[in-house]
């Protein structure tokens, strides 16, 4: 099986990377495709399992963890798992894609040390910590309580930020969206 590239997504919760990466799938000649990650956390809103997420028991996360099942896999938040299966990068691999992901500095960190070559590595900064809270709010798919959450996580996640290939700043969607495509167009014509 030949490999693609890999490309990452990574940013506190709120910075705007899922509408970056959302805007790079619609492009159809970078020909990437998503990597649905698995969650054991609740499903949200209009979410869809197998599309948005593979959504898990926290019984059989742990199972896959145990069977070594995961490139990757973080506790993100309190009792709320996310990873990479293995699995997930084999499939996309094999249709002759490139994989695209949105996950945590960690993960995203990971995958970068696991294929160094491979990989693009993108934070995308929010403008500060206040802006982050707004949108979040604005979200209304938290509570506060977790919006605190993702809030007190968001300030360690942005001390990470020079371990990336690149940093792109989310002040402005249009430029960041433009930045975002130019990037991995270049990545992937290298
Ligand atoms: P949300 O609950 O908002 O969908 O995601 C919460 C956080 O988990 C986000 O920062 C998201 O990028 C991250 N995440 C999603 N999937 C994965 C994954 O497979 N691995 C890791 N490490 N983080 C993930």
């Amino acid at each position: 099986m030949s490999k693609g590239k890999l490309i990452v997504f990574s940013a506190p919760s709120g910075s705007g990377k899922t509408t970056i990466v959302r805007h790079l799938l619609g492009i159809d000649k970078l020909n990437l495709e998503f990597s649905i990650s698995a969650t054991s956390r609740e499903k949200r809103g209009e979410e869809v399992d197998g599309k948005d997420y593979y959504f898990l028991s926290s019984k059989e996360f742990k199972n896959n963890i145990k069977n070594d099942a995961f490139l990757e896999w973080e506790e993100v938040y309190r009792d709320n798992f996310y990873g990479t299966l293995k699995t997930e990068v084999e499939r996309i691999w094999a249709l002759g894609k490139h994989v695209i992901f949105d996950i945590d500095v960690s993960g995203g960190l990971r995958i970068k040390r696991k294929f160094p070559k491979e990989t693009l590595a993108v934070f995308v900064k929010p403008p500060s910590i206040d802006e982050l809270k707004i949108r979040l709010k604005k979200r209304k798919t938290e509570s506060a309580d977790k919006i605190n959450m993702r809030i007190a996580k968001a300030s360690a996640e942005l001390a990470t930020a020079p371990l990336f290939d690149v940093i792109i700043e989310n002040d402005n969607l249009d430029k960041a969206l433009n930045e975002a495509e130019t990037l991995v167009s270049e990545f992937l014509n290298s």
